[in-house]
């Protein structure tokens, strides 16, 4: 079917040439060998590990790329329905060992390189981490992606192609220093598609004109034109041939030169300005995490991204010659929250302004097509653009907007005739000074579905930040979709000892496709030399953790030890200052004790990690207290081994592989009500890790699965912190008397100028303490016994481990992918031959 396009005289010739990527080992090493002499030009007799590594990418592209070609023309073929994911961020992290695992080859490129004299961990640990993302949403993206491919359904994703993605953290005498992260010097995953393009227009203004049929549409002059060229990025399915793409756009000038005009006449530096300027808007990833900052070069990324995606949508559309009704019927966009909502109104502004179509018949179509994913409640986080702003950037857009708010707002008058509240309260427009885009209420207007990340999450936003929209739309609009994780990258790739393990004992490595067949692991739970091996691995991954540690921090941990583990972005809602305050309880817990009660003590490490957004000076604060902490504590000879503390520095998702396997037990610890979801909580529990955590997120779920046995819950509930800050403000508030005592050894300068950490004190102690760490200061220390308790009992623990892992089959990202498709972008998988 395929081969019929190919004219038939030339077919022959095509077919017996075409490519056909390595086959076996020795093809495997010719191409390795191929591709260091030539597309690398280095010579065969110096070739280093980083020569190895990109040759070996190379050779793993190739197959790719071939695989990527058929997925693409079985899928115009089968002419079905297709997912587009618009997300600003994908955190894709190394794309090697994905890809040797994916297309089931890492066996053999371990024994073909290591006949070219390379160890193949060595070689996989030369890539650099695409890090286009911050956190949690960009690493959901990733792991979304993954299963798309993995279970056959036709998708891509866009995003943007940023030249720097999350900055380098670097730690220096305790404070956090950013580095530019430049990571395209040598990118063998990306495939320029330099003939992909569109010009992509800002500012100017917007006139009505005559049409050809006669009919007055608005015609918008742009005063700026930047092109937006396409990137692709294959993404092979685990034990599949589908290989989806991502497709990332990157700016450049319009007319793609500098100004001959002005460097003819000597004006050297505006010559090449407009060019710069181009260019900058897929320059750097904002880096700030669960914050809205309102930049102009955000809403140019924004709409540049979005309007260069729709355009690629649109014609890969219109190439089926289909009528518009059916564009929903084709076409799915998912919008991984309101960063992309611009897209919402750009479709819209294609179907009235430039394919003619009726305002009723266009919105019909757009509200069909969109899906929109909600990721937070916290107020900084709802994205609000200025009215002026927009006016000036995307003057069309914003007329279209106060459309879509006019239509919007008539129907719910219509709906609450006497209800002048619900008016301004729903209002896309907020009309404060100067006014301001609601985003997240365009993106549910414009949408047929709306969900959250958890269940907790779900219903928070329908009773609160939604509510009224809820009364509009009626329930059956807004849905759950609880996150989940890849089991490929996250328990067969970075623990792969304990993948092996798992499949020796639920009759191979199905679990990979399917997550729930851990529950046999259950029957095993006795099995003495199971037990035993399970701890070996555990034990393994922390010594490797350990040296690690030792490596980049200088202090020596013990393996032995508990390993306390909690790593991600820094943030007041997610609490590191608690965890950092429980530490410093502990040490004065240990100092006060006699050497003989000491003894009794169980030995722990303190493992924290994560970057502080640049402007964030409280987060920055945190960091410098956790390496004050560490500086005192880890060369206290009283304590020894008892407790260390340790920033790793420049958590990504690389280092995330290597830390999660190795920890004991995980900290998820936000406030009540703050925390979404969390998908490193899954991650860790799937990897033999036990976690402490708060009734928040997909915690709560977590605990539903696992058994709340199993669990070490504790804090104050989300419906409680409503009345807990407003008696914090209004009320008395009294610091919990063990906080207190920690905040006296801080004021003493026990851990350096107690001025340093003036500002998280009085958080706390002055400002209302808005995240309730004294709150559940108590019950936090508590749980914390509870834990040491729990781990003295190696017996019990391991099989707390155990259970707990069986039990994690509902977190599979395919699982919500699956559940995506069905609930919300009614599509298929496109069945292939495995
Ligand atoms: N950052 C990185 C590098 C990650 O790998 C992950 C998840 O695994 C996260 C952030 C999200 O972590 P959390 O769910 O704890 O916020």
């Amino acid at each position: 079917h395929i081969e019929a396009s190919i004219p038939e005289p030339q077919r022959e010739a095509w077919l017996r040439h075409q490519a056909g990527g390595f086959k076996d080992q020795d093809g495997f090493e010719r191409e390795v060998v191929r591709h260091v002499e030539t597309t690398l030009a280095r010579s065969l007799y110096n070739c280093d590990e980083s020569a190895a590594y990109s040759a070996t990418a190379l050779a793993f592209r190739d197959r790719l790329i071939l695989e990527w070609n058929r997925t693409q023309q079985r899928q115009t073929f089968a002419d079905s329905k297709r997912v587009y994911y618009l997300s600003l961020e994908f955190l894709m992290g190394r794309a090697l060992d994905n890809a040797m695992l994916n297309v089931g080859q890492k066996d053999l490129a371990k024994a073909g390189l290591s006949d070219l004299g390379f160890r193949i961990e060595d070689v996989i640990q030369q890539e650099h981490d695409a890090a286009l993302g911050n956190g949690g949403l960009g690493r959901l993206a990733a792991c979304f992606l993954d299963s798309l491919a993995s279970l056959n359904y036709p998708a891509w994703g866009y995003g943007l192609r940023y030249r720097y993605g999350i900055f380098k953290q670097e730690i220096i005498d305790g404070y956090q220093v950013e580095v530019p992260d430049y990571w395209l010097d040598f990118n063998p995953w990306e495939f320029p598609r330099h003939d992909v393009t569109v010009d992509i227009q800002f500012y100017g203004n917007v006139e009505k004109k005559t049409n050809d049929a006669g009919k007055t549409v608005c015609h918008w002059e742009a005063g700026e034109t930047v092109k937006a060229v396409a990137y692709d990025v294959p993404i092979p399915g685990y034990a599949t041939p589908t290989t989806n793409n991502l497709r990332l756009w990157s700016s450049k000038a319009a007319s793609g030169e500098f100004d001959f005009q002005k460097f003819n006449s000597g004006d050297y530096e505006s010559s090449v300005a407009d060019q710069q300027r181009a260019e900058t808007i897929s320059a750097v990833l904002y880096p700030n995490d669960n914050l809205d900052r309102g930049k102009e070069l955000r809403l140019k990324q924004q709409y540049f991204w979005v309007a260069a995606s729709l355009y690629d949508i649109v014609r890969r559309f219109k190439k089926t010659n289909r009528s518009w009704k059916e564009f929903p019927e084709q076409v799915a966009i998912q919008l991984n929250d309101t960063h992309p909502t611009l897209a919402i109104v750009e479709l819209q502004r294609i179907l009235i302004d430039l394919e003619g179509l009726e305002w009723d018949e266009a919105w019909n179509i757009v509200v069909n097509t969109f899906g929109y994913t909600n990721h937070t409640v916290l107020p900084e986080a709802l994205e609000k653009w200025s009215v002026p702003l927009i006016q000036h950037l995307l003057p069309r857009h914003l007329q279209i907007i106060y459309d879509i708010n006019l239509y919007f707002l008539q129907t719910v008058e219509r709906q609450f005739p006497d209800d002048r509240e619900i008016l301004r309260d729903v209002s896309i427009i907020e009309e404060s000074q100067p006014k301001m885009i609601r985003m997240a209420f365009l993106a549910i207007v414009g949408s047929h579905k709306v969900n959250g990340v958890a269940e907790l999450h779900s219903d928070l936003i329908k009773t609160t930040i939604f509510k009224d929209f809820v009364r509009i739309f009626g329930p059956d609009k807004f849905t759950n979709v609880t996150n989940g994780i890849t089991p490929r990258r996250w328990l067969h790739q970075a623990n792969p000892r304990l993948s092996e393990l798992i499949a020796s004992k639920t009759g191979g490595h199905g679990f990979l496709t399917d997550l729930t067949a851990l529950n046999k692991l259950e029957l095993h739970v006795n099995d003495k030399a199971f037990r035993k091996e399970w701890a070996e691995i555990k034990y393994a991954n922390k010594v490797r953790l350990a040296k690690h540690i030792k490596a980049t921090t200088g202090v020596t941990v013990n393996p032995a030890a508990l390993f306390d583990v909690q790593v991600k972005r820094i943030h007041e809602y997610k609490r590191q200052q608690m965890n950092i305050f429980g530490a410093i309880h502990r040490y004065l817990a240990l100092k006060a004790m006699t050497p003989e009660e000491r003894q009794k003590q169980l030995p722990r490490v303190s493992i924290f990690g994560g970057k502080a957004a640049p402007g964030y000076w409280m987060a920055k604060q945190i960091i410098h207290l956790i390496n004050s902490v560490g500086a005192v504590v880890n060369n206290d000879k009283e304590i020894g081994d008892l407790l260390k503390v340790v920033f790793l520095e420049d958590y990504n998702v690389s280092k995330a592989e290597m830390i999660i396997p190795a920890s004991d037990i995980s900290e998820h610890i936000s406030t009540a009500g703050t925390e979404a979801s969390g998908t490193s909580n899954m991650k860790f529990v799937l990897n033999g890790g036990l976690i402490i955590g708060t009734c928040d997120g997909a915690n709560i779920e977590i605990t539903r699965e696992i058994d709340e046995s199993n669990i070490f819950l504790f804090g104050h509930l989300s419906e409680e912190v409503e009345e807990l800050r407003h008696t914090h403000l209004y009320g008395e508030h009294v610091v919990d008397p063990k906080l207190a005592a920690v905040f006296a050894e801080i004021e003493k300068g026990t851990f350096g100028n107690p001025q340093d950490f003036a500002g998280m004190v009085s958080a706390v102690r002055e400002h209302g303490d808005y995240y309730l760490v004294s709150d559940d200061f108590s019950s936090y220390v508590d749980s914390h016994a509870a834990v040491d308790e729990a781990y003295r009992d190696q017996e019990g623990w391991v099989t707390k481990c155990i259970t707990s892992v069986a039990r994690m089959g509902f977190f599979s990202s395919d699982r919500c992918i699956n559940e995506y498709a069905e609930e919300i972008w009614n599509v298929e998988p496109l069945k292939v031959e495995a």
